[in-house]
């Protein structure tokens, strides 16, 4: 590739709304450009990086038994009204009607449609184990879609579902899964945490989440800091377990001024929106000021956030102080521990137009609706729930826990019979009786992943790629292009080397040396090969590492074995 063909216009300034490194970098070394919010085009550098990130996780998925298949992404709404999810995802659901009226969602997550294929296709034990994955274009309407790639409301996303006989085959998916998101994030030269995860109201199921470490991750992990221990959860769940082995105590739901008034699970689902199976048992307080409080058990879907959702709330997260100050008036809603920092966020702010709060614990059962600062809780019926924070024991092995920043680039899940049961999927076992099929998800962001690279592998001058994801390994900057011999040479070389399976990046522009060098570093190719009059009359170039900065001479019949 030369210089001159390539579509990559670089830029001297990041744009206003670039907040962070890998969006301002990925922007200004000519990746990306912004569409709409949250929709971005992808201009070549960004496919060739992304090709190679979807490579490895082919080679992987592949390699543990995954077939890969393609599902649409426009999904008729039935599917997920009969799953229960039409009415409870929410607003994060992309819908749209055709033209004679029915309506379809764009596909946030592809559970109802693998699932009914399945159902379809799968009849007996001897068809499974079965995993099927796909690597294709995810839509969410993210309410901030921000951070560039990171949070995109079009993404890139691989996604595998697993179809096992029982619980015992699912565990050993799980763990096929576990181990080739391992190697995918190494081979993508991340470093990165799988960490416990919350599985939201359904409980007990296992989750973890991938997460490389970046100081502008979204979410806060906690990890063992003796290296021979594994113990590591983000704090959601690092609290779950805490409040559960160490303290021995139940979450406690806030106190509320209780005139309980049970209400029957159809008027709750009316009220919520949601249908009656998904609601497991509620129970509503009401008081002079209407409902106060609202503790509500669901399945899944019906966890802190999707129920924020469904009562028409803003979710807060432990960087909400600015949604708070933003949101005077609206209702606002919380999650689990981090919910309990945000009440405190809002007392210590005393953002009195606030009103209607959610709040509640992590688990089900504990949450409340229509929770006003000062009405219904002083800041004091908070000393007895805090946050797990760095310093404490592990609760694994005693030694200190430290904490880290992290962004989710992958997740697996362990599903069970949540879609297979309300979808009908069963098969026939060996003795003709009829079972439900048990199943796992497994998600890795292919587009967040890149840019989570970026955040990891930066420095003051511009990108800095892992060798195994770089869009090119090497880029020849010919000094003077006006110098023929230089030229000539800059020419042999790349020559030689694309016939070396190097991928090779000729600056033939007719720039000077320091615009070169700078898009060079910006754009972050992990080799440089310098050729100027030096070059020419000693025969050997000037090879400079882009991650340390440090240049050898090479003698120019060596660079191929240098390079490669
Ligand atoms: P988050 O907590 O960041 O909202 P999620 O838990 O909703 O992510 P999953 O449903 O687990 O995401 O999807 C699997 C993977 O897809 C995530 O681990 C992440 O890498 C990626 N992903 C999810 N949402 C987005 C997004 N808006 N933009 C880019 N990638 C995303
Ligand atoms: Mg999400
Ligand atoms: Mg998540
Ligand atoms: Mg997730």
């Amino acid at each position: 590739m030369r210089a001159t063909s390539l579509l990559a216009p670089t830029l001297r300034e990041a744009p206003a709304e670039a907040e962070i490194i890998s969006h301002q970098l990925l922007v200004r070394a000519g990746f990306i450009r912004r569409v709409a919010a949250g929709v971005y085009n992808y201009l070549p550098l960004t496919m060739r990086v992304l090709k190679k990130i979807e490579q490895i996780i082919r080679e992987e998925m592949d390699a543990a038994g995954g077939q890969e298949l393609l599902m649409p992404i426009i999904q008729p709404a039935e599917l997920w009204q009969d799953s229960g999810r039409w009415n409870v995802y929410g607003p994060e659901l992309f819908r749209l009607k055709d033209r004679h009226d029915r309506d379809f969602a764009l596909g946030p997550t592809h559970e109802e449609i693998i699932t009914s294929l399945v159902k379809g296709e799968v009849s007996s034990y001897k068809q499974l184990p079965l995993l099927l994955y796909q690597i294709q274009n995810k839509y969410r309407d993210e309410r901030r879609p921000r951070f560039g790639l990171l949070r995109g409301r079009e993404f890139i996303m691989k996604d595998l579902y697993s179809f096992d006989r029982d619980q015992e085959g699912l565990d050993v998916s799980y763990m096929k899964m576990y181990h080739a998101y391992t190697k995918i994030f190494k081979r993508c030269g991340l470093t990165f945490r799988p960490v416990e995860a919350d599985s939201g109201a359904i409980g007990g199921s296992d989750t973890h989440e991938f997460m490389v470490l970046a100081d502008s991750g979204e979410a806060a992990v906690l990890f063992c800091g003796n290296e021979d221990c594994e113990y590591a959860a983000n704090v959601e769940k690092a609290a779950q377990v805490f409040k559960n082995e160490k303290e021995k105590e139940e979450l406690k739901p806030l106190s509320v001024k209780e005139t309980p008034n049970m209400r029957t699970v159809e008027q709750v689902s009316t009220f919520l929106n949601i249908k009656p199976q998904k609601i497991i048992k509620t129970i509503l307080y009401e008081n002079e000021h209407g409902v106060v409080a609202a503790l509500v058990r669901g399945d899944r879907e019906v966890n802190e956030i999707k129920l924020l959702n469904a009562l028409g709330c803003l979710r807060l997260d432990l960087a909400g102080e600015n949604t708070v100050k933003k949101a005077t008036g609206a209702a606002v809603g919380f999650a689990g521990p981090v919910g309990l920092k945000g009440i405190k966020i809002i007392a210590d702010l005393e953002v009195a137009a606030l009103v209607n709060a959610v709040a509640g614990a992590n688990k089900g059962d504990a949450h409340i609706i229509n929770v006003n600062p000062g009405r219904d809780f002083t800041i004091d019926l908070l000393t007895d729930i805090r946050m797990v924070q760095a310093g404490e024991p592990c609760p694994s092995c005693g030694s200190e826990l430290k904490e880290a920043r992290g962004i989710e680039v992958g997740q697996v899940f362990k599903l069970g019979d949540k879609y297979s049961k309300i979808l009908g999927a069963t098969y026939s076992d060996e003795n003709g009786t009829s079972k439900t099929i048990i199943m796992g998800c497994y998600g890795i962001g292919v587009t967040r992943t890149m840019a989570a690279a970026v955040e990891q592998n930066h420095d003051q001058d511009g990108i800095i790629w892992p060798a195994s994801i770089a869009p090119f390994h090497t880029v020849i900057i010919p000094v003077n292009t006006r110098d023929s011999s230089q030229v000539d040479l800059a020419e042999e070389i790349y020559g030689r080397l694309w016939s070396g399976g190097v991928e090779t990046v000729l600056d033939d522009r007719a720039e000077r040396a320091g615009v070169k060098f700078k898009d060079a570093d910006l754009i972050g190719y992990p080799l440089r090969i310098t050729i100027g009059s030096k070059a020419v009359a000693e025969k050997q170039v000037e090879v400079r590492v882009r991650k340390t900065g440090e240049m050898y001479l090479v003698p120019l019949d060596q660079v191929e074995s240098v390079v490669r």
